[in-house]
């Protein structure tokens, strides 16, 4: 391999998430950083939705780890679509993305995300043997509004997912 590849390759294999092909959660946390301290400086707001799929262990016991991690893939593309620019969505977790929405108040964050969790719910996925569909939870926060720093605002929006859970799941939350 050429130098100018191999380091391609390492730099691709530091940032991105080989099942889905978006970012990592270091290379998400990096950016966290950087978006806040651009929006301290200039003054503009910035949104963080957390999202992790609804009963996803049941899911993978009847349907088999594949087929969720072919659901994974279909997600993590169908968000991936709908994203503006600026926007940058990562995997956090096993089954939790993280979308981080700069210049983006709280409330058109919601409608974002409620658009989205609306489309996923309506989302059949198929292979040759199985046709299935899920649903997810978001829990949504903003800097200033509900945060000041990078983990207050990861703390806000992760609240905010367990209240989207507690409330039953396949829903929105923000903080109150
Ligand atoms: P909840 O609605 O409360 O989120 O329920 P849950 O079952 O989704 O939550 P829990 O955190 O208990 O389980 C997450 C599951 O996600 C466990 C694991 O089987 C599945 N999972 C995590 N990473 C992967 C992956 O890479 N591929 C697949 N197929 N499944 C994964
Ligand atoms: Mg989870
Ligand atoms: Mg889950």
């Amino acid at each position: 391999m050429e130098n100018v590849e191999l380091y391609q390759k390492m730099h691709e294999m530091a940032t991105i998430d080989s099942l889905t092909g978006i970012y990592n959660r270091l290379y998400f946390q990096e950016r966290l950083r950087e978006e806040i301290a651009n929006a301290k400086r200039e003054n503009y707001d910035l949104s963080l939705a957390i999202m992790d799929i609804d009963y996803f262990k049941r899911f993978n016991d009847t349907f088999g780890h594949l087929f969720g991690d072919k659901v994974l893939k279909h997600i993590a593309n169908l968000i991936k679509k709908s994203l503006r620019s600026g926007d940058i969505i990562a995997r956090y977790g096993g089954e939790e993305f993280v979308i981080l929405l700069p210049r983006t108040s709280i409330k058109e964050a919601y409608d974002k995300v409620e658009r989205l969790r609306n489309i996923i719910s309506k989302t059949s996925i198929k292979d040759e043997l199985v046709e299935a569909s899920v649903t997810v939870s978001f829990g949504v926060s903003s800097y200033p509004e509900f945060s000041n720093t990078e983990s207050e605002l990861l703390k806000t929006a992760d609240n905010a997912l367990y209240e989207a859970k507690e409330s039953g799941r396949n829903c929105v939350r923000i903080p109150c």
